[in-house]
């Protein structure tokens, strides 16, 4: 697969942002919205917004079930800070109607920054990628745990905020609002060889 065509989930949030990022580290991004346009993608992007909205939007789209088809297949995948959340196989305080497309064995907490400090920025260093990364937490999550199968890429004040499993990825942070785009180019790396 010489350039990836990689769809960004435009339900909601910062789609924009992703598709900007996307063509910067050399793949065909564009949004999709509906099952079809689902099919046509290699890999998908979920990005940070809100994820209850996003849940409820996606099931009102009807691709919330071909979302968990593609990627429980091994469709790359990778979600940032609400993306995180929908990724998440369990929220441990979701809001009524919130349901996960799920694909990472892990336990995520939903705003767990946000007590401390609503919206903040911290340099990380994440597995893959050379050199820290300038991370932007809005209203973040945090992962409470992972399963067997799940590599830690990332950690913040003790607390998990970047993941893989096989062909998942995701970070509590917005690497999309950042001109930085290291992380997409590491995802970008996983489209190919999953390809
Ligand atoms: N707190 C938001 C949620 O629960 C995520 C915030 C974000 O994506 N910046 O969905």
């Amino acid at each position: 697969m010489s350039t990836p065509l990689i769809g960004v989930l435009a339900l909601q949030g910062d789609v924009r942002e992703h598709l900007i990022a996307l063509a910067s580290v050399d793949a065909v991004a564009r949004p999709v919205r509906r099952p079809e346009e689902l099919a046509e993608v290699d890999a998908l992007v979920i990005p940070g917004g809100e994820s209850t909205t996003m849940s409820k939007l996606a099931k009102a789209f009807g691709v919330l079930e071909p979302l968990r088809e593609r990627i429980s297949a091994g469709t790359p995948v990778y979600g940032t800070c609400a993306g995180l959340i929908m990724l998440a196989d369990k929220i441990l305080d979701p809001r009524s109607e919130q349901e996960t497309v799920g694909g990472i064995d892990m336990i995520v907490r939903r705003n767990a920054f946000g007590r401390q400090n609503e919206s903040f920025e911290a340099s990380v260093d994440v597995t893959g990628v050379d050199g820290p990364v300038e991370g932007v937490f809005i209203r973040a999550p945090w992962v409470e745990s992972v399963g067997a199968d799940v590599e830690v890429l990332a950690e913040y004040d003790g607390h998990i905020v970047a993941v893989r499993q096989a062909n998942a990825l995701a970070t509590s942070f917005h690497p999309e609002l950042t001109g930085d785009h290291r992380v997409h180019g590491l995802f970008v790396d996983m489209v190919r060889a999953a390809g």
